[in-house]
């Protein structure tokens, strides 16, 4: 439903990746794909997610009479350390290991190095096509003596910058986690509590907003979005400044908001 309230269009998500069981994390997953379903979707979608979500869509889609028009891959997360578990063209997706009360996943996405620009006007009108690409991938273009005959570097620019964004929800505040996400341009980080609750972080296995803060300082990170926060917090400013103490580049994760990964 916030899909459709946003104007997030369906048929365009290829993957989907859950992070663990709990029910706020997951409990639209069925109505989204039944919503799929309905709209004649025909082309795949793969699915990421925990041991038993497959087992789970199963029992909903059979006592339902659900046969969906569509083939969902389930890719069932084996295991809760660094891996890549997806890998397009454009990017690869690794997992990140969690801590919190049942086994959960973060996800780290990032681009893949892109390709140079062509500067338009500099280009001999000689080149050809294959010729073209070589120079997007760096090279000079040689004669056939091995003379360099257009230089890469007058005729190209600088790739766009390749984007990093980290997922980490819902988790204990971890240490271990930093290298993973070191220099991340967008770390999304559960902060659950303000600080005066850090036991109660600590016993439900979630976050604090200073320690969400404290680990966007240690890992370097761009920018860090905060989220998941208790429904206690009918204000959210207090959470807010409380990570802005640790950590400057900091932002609420409200519903509907659009973030981009560089600012
Ligand atoms: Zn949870
Ligand atoms: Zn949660």
């Amino acid at each position: 439903m916030q899909l459709l309230r946003y104007k997030v269009k369906q048929q365009r998500i290829a993957n989907i990746f859950i992070s663990h069981l709990h029910g706020d994390h997951y409990f639209g997953l069925f109505g989204l794909l039944s919503t799929m379903h309905l709209q004649n979707r025909s082309h795949d979608l793969n699915l990421f997610g925990p041991p038993g979500l497959a087992e789970i869509l199963s029992i909903q889609f059979k006592y339902s009479h659900t046969y969906l028009s569509f083939r969902i891959n389930f890719h069932e997360l084996d295991t809760t350390v660094y891996k890549k578990i997806f890998e397009d063209n454009a990017i690869t997706v690794h997992t990140l290991p969690m801590q919190h009360r049942i086994a959960c996943w973060g996800f780290l996405f990032r681009e893949k190095p892109k390709l140079r620009h062509l500067i338009k006007d500099k280009l001999p009108a000689f080149l050809t096509p294959p010729q073209l690409i070589r120079l997007k991938f760096g090279e000079d273009i040689l004669d056939e003596t091995g003379n360099i005959l257009v230089a890469n570097a007058e005729v190209t620019s600088e790739p766009s910058r390749s984007r990093s964004y980290a997922f980490c929800s819902d988790t204990r505040y971890q240490e271990n986690l930093i290298p993973y996400v070191k220099n991340v341009d967008l770390l999304y980080h559960e902060a659950t509590f303000l600080e005066e609750l850090c036991d109660r972080a600590v016993h439900t296995c979630h976050s604090t907003a200073r320690q969400a803060a404290t680990l966007a300082l240690k890992a370097e990170v761009k920018r860090l979005l905060i989220g998941h926060f208790s429904v206690r917090y009918k204000d959210l400013n207090p959470l807010l400044l409380e990570a802005k103490a640790v950590f400057d580049n900091v932002q609420l994760a409200t519903e509907g908001k659009t973030v981009g990964i560089l600012e």
